[in-house]
């Protein structure tokens, strides 16, 4: 389904990038993992990747996502190793949480840079080669706080609903090309980055890591299931398909629910 197709996911070493970089490469793509080095843990991520879907179809293309010059090596090396990129899927991203009041101004900056000023700087570099080439799929993972709220996370819910509006403008100018440009909303998916939330709940109420996670997906999500990595990345490749084409500058919520209450 995605045979063929360059693509780059952005924070691929773990999470839900990981399961995105898998759909692509087991539908036949080439993809370029990023993570801002390739240290120990990237390193047997490429190994792995390179060991299942062959050393010719996967590259490592380092960049710390919210340093603009960093992103356009990122795009030039995956150039470089498959002469195009025909998907970037930009899914790297930080949390922070904290009321507004108490919210760290340096915090709040970093989750800008990281989970927004990037999806910019991103679509800013592919994007003269996707229109050149007449072919091109920008699919950035937002949230589902990017169309909701939640207390404690501001940075992260302005970050989201602003990755929502620049999806619809690159959409917008990119129109009548081959080039669309969506956004992927999950609801909860149990990774790192939320993993780590969790701790924090159980350390903040005395109980257990297993009593938080239910809690969690069950005050928001209805389904009382988590979104696993593996159906947002089949999601990403059907928004590479050619039954995609004329589907543009939408936000799909992947989320058992939680947006349609
Ligand atoms: P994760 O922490 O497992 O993965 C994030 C990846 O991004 C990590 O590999 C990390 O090293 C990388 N990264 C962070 N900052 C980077 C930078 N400056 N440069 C390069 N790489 C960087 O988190 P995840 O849950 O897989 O989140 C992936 C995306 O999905 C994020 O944008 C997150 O906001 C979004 N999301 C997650 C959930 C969820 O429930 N897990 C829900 C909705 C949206």
């Amino acid at each position: 389904m995605a045979d063929g197709l360059c693509v780059i996911v952005t924070g691929s070493t773990s999470g839900i990038g990981m399961g995105v970089a898998h759909s692509f490469a087991k539908a036949g793509a080439k993809v370029a993992l990023n993570g801002r080095k390739l240290n120990d843990a990237a390193q047997s991520v490429l190994t792995e990747f390179q060991a299942m879907y062959g050393a010719e179809n996967i590259v490592f293309a380092g960049a710390d996502i919210s340093v603009p010059d960093q992103v356009k090596t990122m795009v030039e090396t995956a150039t470089a190793a498959f002469g195009r990129v025909d998907v970037l899927v930009q899914n790297a991203g930080i949390q922070h949480t904290a009321s507004v009041v108490d919210f760290p101004a340096d915090k709040w900056s970093q989750i800008i840079d990281v989970n927004l000023s990037s999806v910019f700087h991103g679509a800013q570099a592919v994007l003269p080669l996707m229109l050149a080439q007449g072919f091109g799929r920008i699919i950035n993972i937002a949230s589902v706080h990017g169309m909701v709220a939640s207390k404690q996370k501001a940075a992260y819910v302005a970050a989201k609903h602003g990755v929502i509006g620049l999806s619809k403008v690159i959409a917008l100018e990119t129109a009548e090309t081959n080039v669309t440009c969506n956004c992927i909303c999950p609801g909860w998916v149990l990774t790192p980055l939320v993993e780590k939330q969790i701790q924090q709940r159980a350390a903040d109420n005395g109980t257990t890591f297993a009593i938080e996670k239910l809690k969690l997906v069950s005050e928001k999500q209805p389904s009382m299931e988590f979104t696993t990595p593996e159906q947002i990345g089949d999601l990403a490749v059907f928004l590479a398909s050619p039954s995609a084409a004329q589907l543009t500058g939408q936000a799909i919520a992947v989320d058992g629910g939680w947006t349609a209450q």
